[in-house]
C-alpha cells in the first residue's frame, strides 16, 4: 500500500503481547523503503531463529549497563524482566539522513522518548517528525485466545502478560493514536492512513 513517507517521522509503536504489532511492524517495513527499524539493546536470550543485530542487540547485563554509563540510549526499560534499550545513534544518524524511524517499545519507553523530545528545540527533526501508536487487541479474551493460540508460552506466563497487557492498556490514553487490531488488513490500512497524514502535516509545518 505504501511505498515510502513523505517527511523522515520519529514512530514509536507500542502494544501488549499478542496485539499483532510485530506483524505489522513487519509489513510496513517491508512495504515501506524509507523507515528504519531501530534494533533495541536487550539482556534478554535469543528465541527461536532470532538474530543477533537484526532483531535485538544481545548484551549481558554488564554490557548494558555500560551502554547506560555511556548515555548511549535516548529511553531504556525493563520489560517482563529483562533490560531493553534504544540506542540514540541509530535514531539520529537515521534521521540526519532524511529517513523515518520506527521504534518498537514499550509504554515506560514511549514516555521517556515523549520527556526527553520536549526537552529538544521546537525545531528539531525528531521533535517536528514524532508520532506514537498504541496496537490494541479488541478485548482482554480476544488477546488470552490469541497467545494460546500462539503456543509460545506457558499458561502461568500468559496469565502474566495479559495482566501486564490490561496494565499496558490502561495507558493507551498517552498516544497520538489508538489502533485496534480487529483484522489485520483493516489495522494497517488505519496504521498507513495515520503515519501518511502525519507525514503531510510534518511538510507543511504543523506539529
Ligand atoms: P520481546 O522480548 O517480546 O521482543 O519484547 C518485549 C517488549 O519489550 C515489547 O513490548 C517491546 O515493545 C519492548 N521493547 C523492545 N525493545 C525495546 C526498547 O528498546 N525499549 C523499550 N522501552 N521497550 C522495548
Amino acid at each position: 500500500m505504501m511505498t515510502s513517507l513523505s517527511n523522515p517521522l520519529l514512530i514509536i509503536v507500542s502494544a501488549p503481547s499478542g496485539a499483532g504489532k510485530t506483524t505489522l511492524c513487519d509489513r510496513l517495513l517491508e512495504d515501506c523503503d524509507n523507515i528504519v527499524y531501530s534494533v533495541s539493546v536487550t539482556t534478554r536470550e535469543p528465541r527461536g531463529l532470532e538474530m543477533d543485530g537484526e532483531d535485538y542487540i544481545f548484551v549481558t547485563a554488564d554490557g548494558f549497563a555500560t551502554r547506560v554509563k555511556e548515555d548511549a540510549f535516548l529511553e531504556h526499560a525493563v520489560v517482563h524482566g529483562f533490560k531493553y534499550g534504544t540506542l540514540r545513534s541509530t535514531v539520529e544518524e537515521a534521521m540526519a539522513e532524511g529517513q523515518s524511524v520506527l521504534m518498537d517499545i514499550d509504554v515506560a519507553g514511549a514516555r521517556q522518548i515523549r520527556e526527553s523530545l520536549e526537552a529538544l528545540p521546537v525545531s528539531d527533526p525528531m521533535r517536528i517528525g514524532f508520532v506514537d501508536l498504541f496496537v490494541a487487541p479488541p478485548s482482554v479474551e480476544a488477546l488470552r485466545e490469541r497467545l494460546v493460540n500462539r503456543g509460545e508460552d506457558e499458561p502461568d506466563i500468559i496469565e502474566r502478560r495479559v495482566v501486564n497487557a490490561e496494565q499496558e492498556m490502561a495507558c493507551s490514553g498517552e498516544y497520538m493514536h489508538v489502533v485496534i487490531n480487529d483484522d489485520l488488513d483493516r489495522a494497517y490500512d488505519e496504521l498507513c492512513m495515520m503515519l501518511k497524514a502525519r507525514g503531510e502535516m510534518v511538510g507543511r509545518g504543523e506539529t
